[in-house]
């Protein structure tokens, strides 16, 4: 029964991390006994879910999964699949307008399993309210989906070997809007060596999304630079603006 109840929970924080956020009471324990058969997908279980009413949202919840299941076992790097507690997907609405991506994670969301879920992520949660975002509504992930040991910044190697997950995850989810959160997003995605503070200000291309550049929470931090939360906020209202939506009325600055 321990067991059972170990592979519930393991499928039910797999499948948050993809983006599911619900579940039939019932689908959910077939999913989990279903879990315990090695013949089994993740495309078969999630068929036991049920219409969601939307066959596009439903295909992209599907796609994510097994991809996230894809993910969960790689081993693609020797050192980060070995010292992480669990693999870091990403989170959200597999419909989002736009996509956050930042660097890796750290601790905290190693051990939860989601990005964005620390301090920094915190700040990232009030950057997003002061703009008008539900965390919800978009979709948030990173350029790795395993935590460098110390939080070390990750390695090109490692970069490139998680490349083609996060260009399927993008492809599934196809944002029109990109938010490179920090220098090695940006780097990543626009194979670039410029500074964050030369690539911000402006659109840039990756694939079919427009992509804005800023500075990662974690930079604003008090003990890093919270001088940058004035460029981040400029960032953002540049974002807003662009897809056509307004600031909240309370909306006047990121502090706090
Ligand atoms: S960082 Fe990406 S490529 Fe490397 S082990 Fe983790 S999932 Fe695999």
């Amino acid at each position: 029964m321990d067991n059972l109840n170990r592979q519930l929970l393991d499928h039910i924080k797999a499948l948050h991390g993809a983006g599911v956020e619900w579940l039939p009471r019932t689908s959910a324990l077939e999913v989990a006994t279903q879990s315990a058969s090695p013949g089994a997908s993740a495309a078969e279980q999630l068929t036991s879910f049920g219409p969601t009413g939307d066959p596009e949202l439903s295909n992209r919840r599907v796609a994510l999964t097994t991809l996230a299941g894809e993910v969960k076992g790689c081993t693609r790097c020797a050192e980060l699949c070995s010292t992480r507690a669990q693999t870091v997907f990403g989170v959200g609405n597999p419909l989002a307008e736009v996509c956050f991506i930042g660097e890796a994670p750290g601790a905290d969301e190693d051990a939860q399993g989601e990005p964005f879920v620390g301090a920094a992520g915190q700040l990232l949660n009030k950057i997003l309210a002061a703009s008008g975002f539900k965390r919800e509504e978009i979709y948030i992930c990173n350029i790795l989906k395993c935590r460098p040991p110390g939080n070390r910044t990750p390695l090109a190697e490692e970069a490139a070997n998680c490349r083609d997950f996060l260009e399927r995850q993008l492809e599934m989810i196809a944002p029109k809007y990109i938010v490179a959160l920090g220098g090695c997003a940006a780097t990543n995605l626009l194979q670039t060596t410029l500074s964050i503070a030369k690539l911000r200000g402006r659109f840039h291309v990756y694939r079919n999304s427009k992509l804005l550049v800023t500075y990662h929470p974690a930079y604003l931090l008090p003990n890093k630079d919270p001088s940058k939360k004035k460029e981040v906020w400029e960032d953002m209202k540049f974002l807003v603006t662009a897809m056509g939506r307004s600031l909240p009325d309370s909306s006047s600055n990121t502090d706090g």
